[in-house]
């Protein structure tokens, strides 16, 4: 079971997104097996505006991105939770 770093509740591995934070860099993990230390976040679009609001990948990391990697990171989500809601249906 993963945690998800917006709501704290636990959900299954395929019910949440991976990211990673890897040689000074954050990102997407799309496949779920980058390298590096891992947040994860449930496929819930109001859970990922909840992570970014209160800077939950600055805690989960123990660092402060910048504006710059923050949003970068948040359309990636954004696009991917996209594709992914359109390809179940
Ligand atoms: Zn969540």
């Amino acid at each position: 079971m993963r945690t998800c770093i917006g709501c704290r509740n636990t959900f299954e591995k395929k019910d949440v997104l991976r990211v990673t934070f890897f040689e000074d860099k954050i990102s997407l993990d799309k496949s779920g097996r980058a390298n590096g230390r891992g947040a994860y976040l449930c496929k819930n679009k109001k859970c990922v505006d909840t992570a970014f609001k209160k800077k939950a990948f600055h805690r989960a990391f123990k660092k402060n991105f910048s504006n710059d990697e923050i949003n970068n990171l948040k359309q990636e989500i954004e696009v991917f939770l996209e594709t992914d809601l359109n390809s179940e249906r």
